[in-house]
C-alpha cells in the first residue's frame, strides 16, 4: 500500500518534469518562429545567396504594384508550367521607378520585395493554403503615381532623352517620374547584355530624373535670385540697363538671341531671363554667402528623400574662381550641375510657402483583403525659404508665364509659376538642353510642381514648357 503511493508520486513527478520540458521546448519554438517571421525572413529574403527566393517565394504569390488611382503596373501570373512570371502591363512606362525582377531586382521591386512576399491573410488561411499546396497572396504596394499624369509625361518626352518629375508640394508625393532612354522590364533578362552595353552609351538603366547631372541653365536664376535677396536683406530694389551683352574680363556673356532688354528691375531681369543682368548680379555677390545659400538649398548635399540613388547637385565658387566663371555660374552655366529632382524640390518648396516636403513614391502596403498594413506619412524637411522670398519668387515666376520667356505657352485655365532654361552643355552653343521648372494651381488650390529637361531639344520655352503644360493638364483634368 505504502509502496504503491510512493510509485504513484514518482510517476506524477515524472509527468510534471516531462510537461515542463514540453512547455519549454514549445516556448523556444514560438520564440524561434517569431524571430524567423519578424527578422529572419527579411534577412533570408534579402540574402543574395537566395536569388530565387529573393524574387518568388514557394508559399507566397508576389503581390502587385499599383498607381495611386488603382492601375496595376506590376503583377504576377502563372505560366503553363505553373511557374510565377512577373509582368509589367505598361511595359516601359514605369520602368525607372517600379524597376524589375528577372535580372536581380531594382527600384520599388527591390526595395519592397519583403513586403510583396509577405501575406497578411489570416493565419488559419495561410495554414490551410500550405496544407493544400496553394500559395498565399502577398501584400500589394500602392505607389503615389497618377496614371494619366505619368502617361502624359512619358508620351510628351517622346523620342527625346531626358526626364520629367512632378511632385505634390504639400505632401512630397511623386505623381510622375519619367526618364529616357528607357527599357522594357518584361524582357530585361533577354536584352540585358544589350541594355548594359557601354559602347552603346545610352545608360537606359539610369534614372535621369533623380541621378542625372545637368547644367541647370537659366533655371538656376531662381537660386541666384535668392542669393541676391539674402545679400540685400530681402530688399529686391535693383536696376540694370541691358544692351544685350556683358563683358567680364575677357569673356562676354550674351543675352538669348543677342536681344537688348533695356532697363530692368529684378522682376523684369528674371522674367526676361536676362543673362547680362544676372552676370552683373553674380559678380557682385558675396561668394561665401552665395555658397551658403546654395548649400541651404541642398547643393553639395544628399537630397532628403528615399527615392533611390540620387545624385548630389554640385555648386562651388571660391576666391580663386575667375570673374567670368562667377558670371557664368550666376546664369546656370559654369561647373554647376543639378538633378531634375532637385530643381523640382526647389519649386515644390516655393509652391508650399517655403516648406520642403521630402519626396516619396511608396504610399502604402495593403493586404489582398484591403487592410492597410503600413502607410507612409508625409515628412517635412523644414523651411528652406522665407515668406518674403517665396512671395517675390511667386511674382517673378508668374511674370515668366504672363509676359516673360514662357508667355507663348498655353497652360489652359491653370495659374502657372515657372522658369525656363536653355542650357549649353558642349562648346557648341547652338546645341542646348530645354528646361522648365515651376508649378501650377487649379481653381481649388491644388498644386503640382514639375521639372522637365529635354536633352539637346533647344529653347526651354519651345519644348520643355509646352510639355509641362501637357503634364499639368493631365493631372488637373
Ligand atoms: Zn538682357
Amino acid at each position: 500500500m505504502r509502496k504503491n503511493t510512493n510509485s504513484k508520486r514518482t510517476i506524477r513527478r515524472e509527468i510534471y518534469v516531462v510537461a515542463v520540458l514540453f512547455a519549454l521546448v514549445f516556448i523556444a519554438m514560438i520564440i524561434y518562429l517569431a524571430r524567423y517571421v519578424q527578422v529572419g525572413s527579411r534577412d533570408f529574403i534579402y540574402n543574395s545567396y537566395n536569388s530565387r527566393f529573393s524574387v518568388f517565394a514557394d508559399d507566397v504569390t508576389r503581390g502587385s504594384i499599383y498607381t495611386a488611382d488603382g492601375h496595376v503596373i506590376a503583377k504576377t501570373s502563372l505560366d503553363s508550367e505553373r511557374n510565377q512570371v512577373r509582368e509589367y502591363p505598361d511595359e516601359r512606362l514605369f520602368c525607372h521607378s517600379v524597376g524589375y525582377v528577372g535580372k536581380g531586382m531594382a527600384g520599388l521591386e527591390a526595395e519592397y520585395s519583403f513586403d510583396l512576399l509577405k501575406s497578411h491573410i489570416t493565419l488559419s488561411e495561410q495554414i490551410n493554403n500550405s496544407l493544400t499546396g496553394q500559395r498565399s497572396p502577398g501584400d500589394d504596394l500602392y505607389t503615389t503615381f497618377d496614371y494619366d499624369t505619368q502617361k502624359a509625361a512619358f508620351e510628351g518626352l517622346g523620342m527625346f532623352d531626358g526626364a520629367v518629375i512632378a511632385i505634390e508640394p504639400e505632401t512630397g508625393k511623386v505623381v510622375a517620374m519619367v526618364s529616357k532612354p528607357d527599357y522594357d522590364p518584361n524582357t530585361i533578362a533577354t536584352y540585358w547584355d544589350d541594355i548594359t552595353d557601354e559602347t552603346k552609351n545610352n545608360s537606359a538603366l539610369l534614372n535621369r530624373a533623380i541621378a542625372g547631372a545637368y547644367p541647370p541653365g537659366s533655371t538656376f536664376k531662381i537660386v541666384t535670385t535668392i542669393a541676391y535677396l539674402r545679400d540685400n536683406d530681402g530688399d529686391d530694389s535693383f536696376s540694370y540697363k541691358c544692351n544685350g551683352s556683358m563683358a567680364v574680363d575677357d569673356y562676354t556673356i550674351h543675352c538669348s538671341g543677342r536681344k537688348s532688354h533695356g532697363t530692368e528691375d529684378l522682376l523684369k531681369a528674371f522674367s526676361n531671363s536676362c543673362n547680362s543682368a544676372y552676370a552683373y548680379i553674380g559678380v557682385n555677390l558675396d561668394l561665401d554667402k552665395y555658397n551658403k545659400t546654395a548649400e541651404d538649398l541642398l547643393f553639395n548635399t544628399k537630397l532628403p528623400t528615399d527615392l533611390g540613388s540620387t545624385k548630389k547637385s554640385k555648386f562651388s565658387l571660391s576666391d580663386e574662381s575667375s570673374k567670368s566663371l562667377i558670371a557664368q555660374t550666376a546664369i546656370g552655366q559654369g561647373d554647376t550641375t543639378v538633378s531634375p529632382l532637385h530643381m523640382c524640390m526647389l519649386v515644390s518648396a516655393i509652391a508650399n510657402g517655403g516648406e520642403l516636403m521630402e519626396p516619396y513614391m511608396a504610399d502604402k502596403i495593403v493586404s489582398v483583403e484591403g487592410d492597410v498594413v503600413s502607410e507612409h506619412e508625409p515628412v517635412s524637411y523644414g523651411t528652406i525659404m522665407s515668406d518674403e522670398e517665396v512671395e517675390l519668387l511667386n511674382q517673378y515666376m508668374e511674370a515668366v508665364v504672363m509676359d516673360g520667356t514662357a508667355d507663348s505657352v498655353d497652360f489652359g485655365d491653370l495659374n502657372v509659376y515657372g522658369k525656363t532654361g536653355t542650357a549649353e552643355y558642349t562648346t557648341n552653343k547652338s546645341v542646348t538642353h530645354s528646361w522648365f521648372v515651376g508649378y501650377a494651381t487649379d481653381e481649388n488650390g491644388n498644386k503640382l510642381a514639375i521639372a522637365v529637361i529635354m536633352e539637346g531639344a533647344g529653347y526651354g520655352s519651345k519644348y520643355a514648357a509646352p510639355l509641362a503644360a501637357k503634364v499639368f493638364n493631365a493631372y488637373f483634368e
